[in-house]
């Protein structure tokens, strides 16, 4: 028998990197690690669903990062379809239900970790349960858009949502030959930029020849006489559908966490620090979608569900339940997305963010090549800069482009973390070369622009 064990609830990325980690550290004989998760998957890739539905991904198993079975053999008694019901923290034990058997049994624990992700926004609208109406968060969820979209066989696509996963999905639909329409509330596509870089989104899509129809409130679905989805309908309007793809966004799923009295935050994801332990629980951690992180820029905690923050939360865990040492400072907020060839990026504040952190600012937008000029089809890209006025420390930078237009934003993102103001990135030593930036790099040619705002708007 192991010295300890260590029960982790949800299988995915920040479950199963904390379970592996921990493992790395200590083995069968010292640890004990059992994972409960509800699902028909573990260890699986949901940032891929978009391009196996588009066809770019073949199988489902290409999104599998490891199977329960290869868990297993690493000694991790990974129970498949076992849904965590209870966590009692008195008694140190959770309560699981397998949901095959609809059997219960408590496991007790010395170390707990939850993973237990985030919960797609699903309204209850009327029709919102019928068939060919999908939504996008795990690998169960592609199978059954996949399904749908072998007996609809082209036709018209409705996405509801226009933040990354619904462009993503919008693209994935038009390449299955789809006629698709995009439903969204806010002004532009892509809420999570700025209005004036997302009507360039809305651009790009117009050019694909997705509609996008911004200030849209769905009110209802509606079912033919299959019973399946014929149309969405809106305050003022009526969409004919053969599918519906919802992409509405994700809320923390805490509940279990939340019935056994721990700390959640203003955005409901639990409280940890920066070592992922839950706030006043010693024995506790918990990552990925499920927790808030630190706003290195705001100082403010926020919920960002993004497979990039789960992987490290996780990886940490597994550190420091394994007796190692490791912590998450904390995320600048970057993220990345495309729309066929239209790259989106973004990271720090928008204007809106500055304004509620009660920060002043200045903005700069260039437009740029993201190659020398002069070589053939140089792919044109827009940089937005926000940075603090008298201080000029960089805060936001938003890029839509083409072709090596996102990952350009990792610059900001270093920037950002480092505290640097634009003028200090205005020195950056960033690589050359004709094929991969003019001389001037996009990003600092923004940083030289913003700089001069910084100056102008005095001190
Ligand atoms: C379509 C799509 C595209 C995405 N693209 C990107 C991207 O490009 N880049 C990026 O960084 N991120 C992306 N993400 C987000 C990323 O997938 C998530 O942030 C990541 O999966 C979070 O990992 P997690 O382990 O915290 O949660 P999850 O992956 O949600 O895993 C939680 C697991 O816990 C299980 N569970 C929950 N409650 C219980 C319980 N009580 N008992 C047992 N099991 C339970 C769930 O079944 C689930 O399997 C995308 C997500 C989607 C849906």
């Amino acid at each position: 028998m192991a010295a300890e064990r260590l029960v982790v609830i949800g299988g995915d990325a920040a479950g199963m990197s904390a379970a592996s980690q921990a493992r790395r550290f200590k083995g069968p004989d010292e640890l004990e690690i059992v994972a409960f998760e509800r699902g028909d998957y573990a260890s699986y890739s949901a940032c891929g669903i978009p391009y196996w539905v588009g066809g770019d991904v073949e199988r489902l198993d290409d999104l599998v990062a490891r199977t329960p079975e290869e868990h297993r053999a690493r000694a991790i008694d990974l129970r498949m379809r076992t849904e965590a019901v209870r966590i009692d923290t008195e008694g140190r034990r959770v309560l699981a239900r397998d949901l095959d058997a609809g059997t219960e049994s408590w496991t007790e624990y010395d170390k707990l970790v939850i993973a237990t992700g985030a919960r797609p926004v699903r309204p209850s609208l009327p029709g919102i349960d019928a068939p060919g109406v999908h939504g996008v968060q795990t690998l169960g969820d592609g199978e059954a858009m996949i399904e749908t979209l072998a007996r609809t066989d082209g036709g018209r696509a409705v996405v509801v949502g226009a933040g990354y996963i619904g462009v993503e999905m919008a693209e994935a639909l038009l390449k299955r030959g789809y006629e698709v329409t995009v439903l969204h509330r806010d002004e532009q596509p892509m809420a999570t930029l700025d209005p004036d870089m997302g009507r360039l989104v809305h651009e790009a899509m117009d050019g694909l020849g997705i509609t996008t129809v911004g200030g849209a409130a769905v009110s209802e679905i509606l079912t033919g006489d299959d019973g399946r989805v014929r149309a969405v309908v809106t305050d003022d309007a009526e969409y004919p559908a053969d599918v519906v793809v919802l992409g509405i966004g994700v809320r923390p799923e805490t509940a279990l966490a939340e019935a056994a009295g721990l700390p959640l935050g203003p955005h409901r994801g639990l409280l940890t620090d920066l070592s992922m332990r839950v706030r006043g629980h010693d024995d506790i951690w918990a990552g990925g979608d499920c927790v808030e992180v630190l706003d290195l820029v705001t100082g403010t905690t926020r919920h960002i569900a993004l497979g990039t923050h789960a992987n490290k939360h996780g990886q940490i865990i597994g550190a420091n339940v394994g007796g190692d040492y490791g912590t998450f400072p904390g995320v600048v907020g970057t993220a990345v997305s495309k729309v066929c060839d239209r790259e989106i990026a973004r990271t720090g504040l928008r204007e809106k963010d500055a304004r509620a952190a009660g920060l002043q600012y200045v903005s700069a937008t260039i437009e740029s090549t993201g190659t020398a000029g002069y070589l053939p089809g140089a792919p044109l890209m827009t940089v937005k800069m926000l940075a603090e006025r008298r201080s000029g420390r960089l805060l936001g930078v938003q890029i839509v482009g083409g072709v090596g237009a996102a990952k350009r934003v990792d610059i900001a993102a270093v920037a950002l973390t480092a505290r640097m103001t634009v003028e200090q990135m205005t020195a950056l030593d960033l690589g050359y070369a004709p094929p991969f930036s003019p001389v001037w790099d996009p990003v600092l040619v923004a940083a030289r622009k913003a700089t001069a705002a910084v100056r102008k708007a005095g001190w």
